[in-house]
């Protein structure tokens, strides 16, 4: 389904998608890490985005661009320890980054719950699956343990685990690896958070089976008005899945737009990159593939001005002054890009429709 994107592809905008106001308001989040010998590190720079209920947000880029990190925050999941995290998240209004650590806990699995890349690592390997939903559905709601008992197989089912009863009393060595990822949803979706945090829920899984849990996500954003957050480098799950997209590039924000918008009229030139090196339907058949050149690593002392301008063909000495903001190009509202010079829009770019889709295939941003 993600790897497979169509015109027909609706994607989750109902009644609660539009309208309401942000669950979550993320305001200039920033975290820097205590390196050695009191060297600093900003892994997120700023970073600003809001979801609103039955909304789909992605955050899309390469390894290392902060998305994990910036996911931690909001969870409150980052130790306290060595690392500085300045900003604001809101969540429902509430301040996060002021809340008490049991405040936290106690949002986390209730109110926002979060299912993480690696099934393997995110599971106990030696408690069964069914204990591990129901203990979630016991410490944060008030059923009894046959009542938990019976709403973790209604999950498990839900989530598309088949023979759910059996598979209750399994340890997760003994499910495969889209089984795991599921379980992983079930207990994350255990009592009904208002917002998902997926980091890279797919990776792990083979074609169809991601698109089996891309589709279980997209349901249940539909049905429920959950609000969610989707973590990805894979331009195919974004065109499958997202409403707003932000492009991250070495921990900031470099541009920031509706779905559609994003893949009919990129801007920055970061973006138009990644879209240049996915392979398209309509492609001439045995056109070779335009990775982009270089890699963020290249990027260390360009901090403030663009981090993308030593891999970007048309890229200045404008490009290295301080500080470009976000809105230095404005195309429309909600579609922002920090680029100086950004690609020119096309011509067609105005019918989200004619939007131009990725092709069927894994391809990624990291090629
Ligand atoms: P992504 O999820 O986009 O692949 P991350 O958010 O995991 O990237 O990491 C962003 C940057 O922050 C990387 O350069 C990473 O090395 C760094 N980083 C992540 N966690 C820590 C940490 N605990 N201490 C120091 N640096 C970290
Ligand atoms: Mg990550």
């Amino acid at each position: 389904m993600s790897a497979q994107p169509s015109n027909q592809t609706s994607v989750p905008t109902g009644p609660a998608a539009t309208g309401s106001r942000p669950l979550l308001e993320v305001q200039d989040l920033r975290v820097t890490f205590a390196g050695r010998g009191g060297r600093e590190f900003t892994a997120v720079d700023g970073v600003s985005f809001s979801v609103r209920p039955g909304q789909v947000v992605g955050l899309v880029g390469e390894s290392g661009s902060g998305k994990s990190v910036t996911s931690l925050a909001v969870m409150g999941l980052l130790p306290r320890k060595g690392v500085r995290v300045e900003g604001e998240v809101r969540f429902d209004g509430r301040d996060l980054l002021a809340a008490r650590r049991d405040e936290l806990s106690n949002l986390r699995g209730r109110e926002m719950a979060m299912v993480f890349q690696d099934p393997m690592t995110s599971l106990n390997p030696v408690v069964p699956i069914g204990t591990q939903v129901t203990e979630v559905l016991l410490r944060h709601t008030d059923a009894t343990r046959s009542e938990a008992r019976e709403e973790a197989e209604q999950l498990l089912r839900r989530v598309g685990i088949p023979d759910p009863g059996r598979r209750l009393t399994e340890y997760p060595h003994q499910l495969s690896g889209g089984m795991r990822q599921r379980a992983l949803i079930a207990i994350a979706l255990a009592c009904k958070p208002r917002l998902l945090i997926a980091d890279e829920p797919t990776t792990a899984l083979d074609v169809t089976i991601q698109a089996q849990v891309l589709e279980l996500l997209r349901q249940l954003v539909t049905e429920t008005g959950t609000a969610m957050v989707m973590i990805t480098h894979d331009l195919g799950v974004v065109a499958g899945l997202c409403d707003e997209v932000n492009v991250m590039y070495a921990g900031r924000v470099v541009e920031s737009a509706p779905r559609q918008e994003l893949f009919a009229a990129p801007r920055h030139r970061y973006t138009t990159g990644l879209l240049a090196s996915i392979p398209r339907l309509d492609s001439p058949r045995g056109e070779p593939l335009r990775p982009i050149p270089g890699s963020p690593s290249d990027t260390v002392a360009w901090s403030r001005a663009c981090a993308f301008a030593p891999r970007c063909t048309v890229a200045d000495a404008d490009c290295v002054r301080a500080d470009i903001p976000l809105d230095q190009d404005v195309v429309r509202p909600g579609h922002r890009a920090r680029c100086v010079h950004p690609a020119p829009e096309p011509e067609t770019a105005t019918t989200p429709a004619a939007a131009p889709q990725p092709a069927p295939t894994e391809r990624t941003v990291t090629p």
